[in-house]
């Protein structure tokens, strides 16, 4: 018998989908993908390469990340009565909320332009998706947002707060309107938390379907791949049986451990970016012919006349950004650019300048 081919056994919206495009970044001044620009002090460094020496490495790890999630619940002061989850990333979280929620005729609402995680992972759940369109500035459209929750009955809701990419915080009483009329989950997805400081989390005991999602990521823990969900165990108990087994590696739980046990120095770094971020809005502003957007993150969005001349220019300095132009119609001519050290922003803003 003919084996089956592709297009012959995978599902159709699979087949339709572009993989999630990261960029080989070597050698470019990396501005492009949200990350913490500093690296951790040596003598922390060197705490780490000990833990990673012990670390038995031969055996499965702590499946249920006892210790992590015990430094997790006093550093990001999660509330008593709160379960926490764990993700490989907060990837692997949005990846388990729509496979639990994926019952036919179910729907998952985001608003868009958004991270855009949300609407690939309900298509690789087989879930359909509605995104209901920000208002051009990128602020929320209450209205429209309330209007599609009473159409769509969504079982699931996504809002990253602040945004993904337009980097502002969306209005907390609108937030709240949403909360109050939505039939089911209400995910704040709060990966951008440090560099904002205004957080959902309080909220929790309030609202029975709020969750409350963070990561590592943006903290200066990229490459550990941890993010985590908060929430009633009422919920969180059934999320946790989509959770692969051991889906935390034993180097991610001890060394996150670690590190947070010295939340302090990141918590420095993330006070840092943020002075830095305000520096690189402001130099932004001053030029003439860019459209600067408000951030709550460590990242600001632009808009350029010509997005795509301004990419490959700043690319041909050695400056690698984002280019949004053809992500989202509302992010046409948009630019993302992470906020780094103050060395790298200079080279950013004077090669900005230099490719207008
Ligand atoms: N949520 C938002 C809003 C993001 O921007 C990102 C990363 N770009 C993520 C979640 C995923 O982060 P991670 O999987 O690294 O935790």
């Amino acid at each position: 018998m003919m084996p089956l081919k592709p297009d012959q056994l995978i599902r159709d919206e699979i087949r339709a989908l572009a993989a999630y495009h990261v960029p080989d970044a070597s050698g470019y001044v990396k501005l492009d993908a949200m990350e913490n620009p500093y690296p951790l002090p040596a003598e922390l460094r060197d705490a780490l390469g000990q833990i990673a020496r012990d670390a038995a490495i031969n055996r499965y790890p702590d499946a249920a990340a006892t210790a992590l999630k015990a430094r997790l619940r006093t550093v990001m002061e999660v509330p008593e009565g709160m379960e926490i989850l764990l993700g490989n990333g907060s990837d692997e979280i949005i990846q388990i909320l729509a496979m639990a929620i994926a019952k036919p005729g179910a729907t998952i609402l985001g608003l868009e332009p958004s991270f855009v995680m949300y609407k690939m992972i309900a298509a690789f759940a087989g879930v359909s998706y509605v995104g209901v369109p920000l208002r051009a500035n990128f602020t929320l459209d209450l209205d429209a947002t309330l209007a599609a929750i009473a159409a769509h009955q969504p079982a699931l809701i996504f809002i990253a707060y602040p945004n993904n990419p337009s980097g502002n915080l969306f209005d907390m009483s609108a937030l709240l309107r949403i909360l109050d009329a939505a039939p089911g989950l209400v995910v704040l997805d709060e990966a951008y938390h440090v560099f904002a400081l205004e957080s959902f989390m309080p909220l929790l005991t309030r609202y029975p379907n709020l969750l409350v999602m963070r990561t590592l990521s943006k903290l200066g823990l990229a490459g550990l791949r941890l993010g985590f969900l908060v929430g009633r165990p009422a919920w969180l108990n059934e999320l946790d049986k989509l959770r692969l087994p051991y889906n935390i590696n034993i180097l991610t739980q001890q060394i996150a451990e670690q590190v947070l046990a010295h939340a302090d120095i990141l918590e420095q770094q993330a006070a840092a970016i943020r002075s830095e971020r305000a520096r690189l809005m402001q130099a932004l502003a001053d030029i003439a012919g860019i459209e600067v957007f408000p951030s709550a993150a460590n990242f600001i969005l632009l808009r350029v006349a010509n997005a795509d001349t301004v990419f490959e220019g700043l690319k041909q300095r050695g400056i690698l950004i984002k280019n949004l132009s053809r992500a989202h119609p509302q992010l046409q001519n948009c630019l993302r650019v992470t906020v780094g050290t103050p060395d790298e922003n200079q080279q950013f803003l004077a090669s900005l300048n230099a490719s207008l």
